[in-house]
This record gives C-alpha cells, sequence and structure tokens, in this order.
C-alpha cells in the first residue's frame, strides 16, 4: 500500500500483471481476470481490475493481449519487461493507457528504466522483496534508489569481516524480519549482495541500498579467484547482432557457454564480435562456446538469470 502511495498509483486504473503462477487459467488468449488488485489492496480502498497472464507465455503473445486490455499498470519481471518493450519498439505497437511497470523478482538491468521511457514513455518502479520475509525495499519515488522497510524488517549489509557497509560499500544482505512470530528469523542472510547508500535528499528517513546486485552465483570468478558483477546488458551485444534472447553460463573457470536466441543467423564476423564484447563485459578472454535456441526458458519461479556461473558458488567470496 505504501509502494501504491508512494508512486501516486491511480488505483482505480486496471492491473495487468505478467508472471509466476500456478493458475492454468492465466493462458492466452484470455488469461485470467480479477475483481481487484489484491487482498491487501482491496481491503482499505475500491480498485480498478486484474487481468495475469503466465510467465511462460511468449512475447508475442503477451503483446496481443497487453494490446487488447490496454493497462494502466503492467507489473512483471525485468527480463520479461525489457523482452517486450523491445517487441514494441520493432512492432511500432502502443499501449495508450500504460502509465507505469513495476517490476518485481529480479535485479533491473539499468539500460530498462531507458526502454520503458523510450518506447512507452512510462517510469519503471521497482522493488526488493524475499519470499522469506515479504518487502524489504521499495524504490524511492524520486530516485533511482531503494529506501528499506524499517519498520517490518531489519537489514544489515555486511562486509567480509562482517562490519556495516558505509555509503558506497557493497556487502552481504542479511535481513532479521521485526513481524514473524510464526517463524522468527535472526540475521537471516538471503544469499543476495547490495550496495549502501547515504541520506536520500527527498527527506524519507528510511536508509538507502543503492543497487541490489543479486546473488554469487550470478557473479563471474575470474581464474585468479576474484569476482565481480558483469555488465551483461544486453545495448552492447544488440549493436553487434539481431539477438532476442540470451544467457551466459560460465561453466569452468576458464570457458563460457553463450546461449542465443537469435532473429537470424548469425556471421562468423558478427561470433567474432560478439567474443570481444562478451570478453570485455567479463574482464577475462574466456574461450567462448556458442548454443542456439528457440528459446531460453525460465528457471522454477519464472526468473531468468542473464549470467548465471557454475563456479562462482564453490568459490571463495572476494568481497
Ligand atoms: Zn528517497
Amino acid at each position: 500500500m505504501r509502494e501504491h502511495l508512494w508512486q501516486q498509483r491511480n488505483l482505480k486504473g486496471k492491473l495487468a500483471a505478467i508472471r509466476f503462477t500456478a493458475n492454468k487459467k492465466a493462458k492466452p488468449p484470455h488469461g485470467i481476470r480479477g475483481s481487484g488488485w489484491g487482498p491487501s489492496t482491496n481491503r482499505i480502498f475500491e480498485t480498478g481490475p486484474m487481468v495475469m497472464l503466465s510467465i511462460s507465455t511468449s512475447i508475442q503473445e503477451q503483446a496481443d493481449w497487453l494490446i487488447r486490455e490496454n493497462p494502466d499498470y503492467l507489473l512483471t519481471h525485468p527480463t520479461n519487461a525489457l523482452a517486450l518493450a523491445r517487441h514494441f519498439e520493432k512492432t511500432g505497437e502502443t499501449l495508450p493507457g500504460l502509465r507505469q511497470v513495476r517490476a518485481l523478482g529480479e535485479t533491473i538491468n539499468p539500460e530498462l528504466h531507458a526502454i520503458c521511457r523510450g518506447v512507452w514513455g512510462v517510469s519503471l518502479a521497482d522493488m526488493y522483496s524475499a519470499q522469506e520475509v515479504g518487502y524489504i525495499a521499495l524504490q524511492c519515488p524520486d530516485h533511482l534508489h531503494y529506501h528499506i522497510q524499517s519498520e517490518s524488517v531489519l537489514v544489515e549489509v555486511l562486509d567480509k569481516e562482517n562490519q556495516p557497509c558505509a555509503p558506497g560499500e557493497t556487502g552481504r544482505v542479511v535481513v532479521t524480519p521485526l513481524h514473524n512470530f510464526a517463524m522468527p528469523l535472526l540475521r537471516y542472510e538471503l544469499g543476495d549482495y547490495a550496495e549502501m547508500g547515504g541520506a536520500c535528499p527527498c527527506g524519507r528517513g528510511l536508509p538507502v541500498l543503492t543497487k541490489i546486485l543479486g546473488r554469487v552465483r550470478n557473479m563471474v570468478t575470474l581464474p585468479s579467484g576474484e569476482q565481480h558483477w558483469p555488465d551483461v546488458a544486453h545495448r552492447h551485444y544488440r549493436k553487434i547482432a539481431p539477438i532476442k534472447q540470451m544467457q551466459i553460463v560460465q561453466h569452468t573457470p576458464e570457458t563460457i557457454e553463450v546461449r542465443l536466441v537469435v532473429e537470424t543467423s548469425l556471421t562468423p564476423e558478427q561470433e567474432g564480435r560478439l567474443i570481444l564484447a562478451i570478453r570485455d563485459s567479463l574482464k577475462f578472454p574466456f574461450q567462448v562456446s556458442f548454443t542456439y535456441a528457440e528459446h531460453i526458458p525460465r528457471s522454477k519461479g519464472g526468473k531468468f538469470e542473464e549470467f548465471v556461473s557454475e563456479v562462482a558458488q564453490n568459490a571463495q567470496v572476494a568481497l
């Protein structure tokens, strides 16, 4: 509710959600329809309709459905929003009623804010939550960073010596939910990393996280043991080749598999340039192999990881 109020949403508007759901009826062409936005909102305000489609629906079918529904708000995973925005950019179709995209469940690729603005003329609002604790931080309505929801959860960002990180430093996210009486968790390590921020000029006194960086398995591990979060934003690669979907998997300290879904087959020259760009992003001359597919599936729960390392889990965390 606080997020809706911060973002000044029109609660009478139509909310379209494209997310993971066990409901088998959330399929094209119609999806499922609800009479309100959800139990917590409906108890306090009269809300507009909610329509929902499963995240496993193809981008073409999602786009057709969105055009028919013409929602005020779209709630979905960031990688799905990016694929949809690219689709609308290509077809030139529009969503005239759309006011905002709401993101959940994955880390935000910085280009997503720009493409939502460019293609649909709307802002993107992100939130940071976890199944074990619920809402952890909400994007500030005036900035791209996040405010910790301190009334319901104590969030610590700790360095490798277990000391609190100063603004600008990155560390492990450790949480203590304050209202979970059935299953108390004390200093529970989520497995995520985040960057601490300083006080926000908006005047909200809640502590700030500037970046949420995902999990250890999303870090690239160099043969030296050094680790970092790779910048694998699509904008770098789409300038080189007609890539629809891409996932990079690190199998060993020196080898990388690049899984690709492409509009047209790549030339050896394009593959060569991609290898150079990927090595540049990952900051190491990895051996790169390409695998082509019709579609790269999401993991259980509907998430999509642009970079996954099978090496990182076992390596010493360098932070
Ligand atoms: Zn703020």
